[in-house]
């Protein structure tokens, strides 16, 4: 814990409220302050470029960003062979090596332009619990690019805005105490914000935060894809009356059909995905016709195979992408250790941004079979298990992988039965499978649910090798939450 974390926990509820209000202060500055109305602006504009306006507007961005990466950059002038600087000067992305997120973890200031001393500079630091610690630094005024973004692709599409009041479930432990009896959310009266504590809700405290939302008459929900799909199952369960919501839009964790059916009906209202990242590339959102697209001003994404060369429509494949928003701290062909296909059909909304089918949970949220085989699409496990609140795969051995789950009532043999069998479906029948009933699966540090825990990386590892995956790769990027 920090002094300044250590502070907070030692103060009174009220006091707690008035710090996050304080703290909000600045964020509604950082945000929200000059150049942010210019960005709304651009943003909305580009929305309707057509695939060949698109298509100019990120020759001259990336022009621009490999220039400087190439002449102001260290560890791109270091790296770069002279073949490649050469590439760079030319425009040619395709030759440039992938950048891998070690070298980032290992020295981030060598990212940094040279030529830019923004003042002040600002770093966010991931969290690390569910891949490599890295430390991104950004400039103020991309922070309200970023806001902005949110603001006309996010927000917009989904009928709503920052500027209603909201609520959003993050990593921020906004209640200190484990064993608190409320209240689990705390205010941030400038910005009329809910920070719900993702690490609280359990069946008998989930009433508590359906009576904040009704308080500060919360309109809309964003954060943590699990933590509102547990709340709407409780929801569900007791009966609970919710405020009317005008949106859900979820980030940092994948959202699965049967979750987002699940939430529909407990919060009455329509559930919209984000994906983006703390490093703020690439940036995907939901339009109203239900097609995740693309923001093409934000980054250039490509979806590779293990050998490198692009992916076609409906074929799954690494995500690299090359920010075009990130001026102080270029990342160029950056592997952001998530999978994704490419959907080849135009959305009828009639944006031309490109469309992602699926984004597929993480290279490191994979079980390897005794065999080699391996298993990334875990929902399947669960599905139609009416009896299991929420599941958890933990690898402990190639032969061996326990499930733990929170069961409802009526949970019995035959469920139990159906697990193992699903597993041994997909792993193999000489994979041991336990079940283990728990009360309550512990979240990462940073309040994130894991749907897979690999208690073998070390054999895993090698595995993944053979399989053309290397090992750098069983690392994401924590997702972002606004
Ligand atoms: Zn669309």
């Amino acid at each position: 814990m920090s002094r300044l974390e250590g502070l907070y926990a030692r103060m009174p509820v009220w006091a707690q409220h008035a710090a996050v209000s304080t703290y909000g202060l600045y964020w509604y500055w950082l945000r929200f302050g000059p150049g942010y109305r210019r960005y709304i602006k651009a943003y909305t504009e580009r929305e309707r470029f057509s695939s060949k306006e698109w298509q100019a507007w990120q020759q001259r961005q990336l022009h621009r960003v490999l220039q400087a990466a190439a002449t102001h950059v260290p560890f791109y002038q270091r790296s770069w062979s002279k073949a490649e600087k050469a590439a760079a000067l030319a425009d040619r992305l395709e030759e440039l090596p992938v950048l891998e997120k070690e070298a980032i973890r290992a020295n981030p200031a060598a990212f940094l332009r040279r030529d830019m001393h923004p003042w002040p500079r600002l770093s966010f630091h991931t969290s690390g619990s569910t891949g490599t610690p890295i430390v991104s630094f950004t400039t103020v005024q991309e922070v309200r690019g970023s806001m902005a973004l949110r603001e006309v692709r996010s927000a917009r599409w989904a009928g709503v805005s920052f500027q209603m009041p909201r609520a959003i479930f993050s990593g921020r432990l906004v209640e200190p105490d484990p064993e608190s009896k409320g209240p689990l959310y705390r205010f941030n009266l400038i910005e009329r914000q809910a920070y719900l504590s993702a690490f609280h809700l359990r069946a008998d405290t989930a009433s508590f935060y359906v009576d904040a939302l009704r308080k500060h008459r919360i309109q809309w929900l964003t954060g943590y894809a699990v933590s509102y799909y547990v709340l709407a199952k409780f929801i569900l369960e007791q009966g609970l009356k919710v405020p009317p919501l005008k949106a859900v839009i979820t980030t940092s964790e994948k959202l699965l059909p049967e979750m987002r059916q699940v939430m529909q009906v407990a919060y009455g209202c329509r559930v919209y995905e984000e994906y983006s990242t703390v490093e703020n590339v690439p940036f995907a959102s939901e339009c109203q016709r239900g097609r995740l697209h693309v923001s093409p001003d934000v980054a250039i994404v490509e979806i590779l195979r293990p050998d490198g060369t692009p992916c076609q429509s409906d074929e799954m494949g690494e995500v690299v992408t090359t920010s075009l928003v990130r001026e102080y701290q270029p990342l160029i062909r950056y592997r952001v250790g998530d999978c994704a296909m490419w959907d080849g059909t135009p959305c009828p909304c009639g944006r031309a941004m490109p469309v992602l089918k699926e984004v597929v949970g993480r290279i490191e949220d994979l079980v390897i079979g005794p065999d080699g085989r391996q298993m990334v699409r875990l929902d399947h496990i669960f599905r139609g298990q009416l009896h299991v609140r929420e599941g958890q795969i933990i690898q402990e051995a190639l032969e061996r992988v326990r499930v733990k789950i929170v069961a409802t009532d009526g949970f019995g043999p035959a469920d139990t039965l159906k697990i193992i069998y699903r597993v041994q479906q997909r792993l193999g029948l000489g994979v041991e499978v336990i079940v283990e009933p728990v009360n309550e699966i512990p979240r990462t540090a940073a309040g994130k649910f894991q749907a897979v825990v690999s208690l073998l990386r070390e054999q895993v590892a090698p595995e993944a090798e053979r399989m053309g995956i290397s090992p750098p790769r069983l690392q994401s990027t924590p997702r972002r939450t606004t």
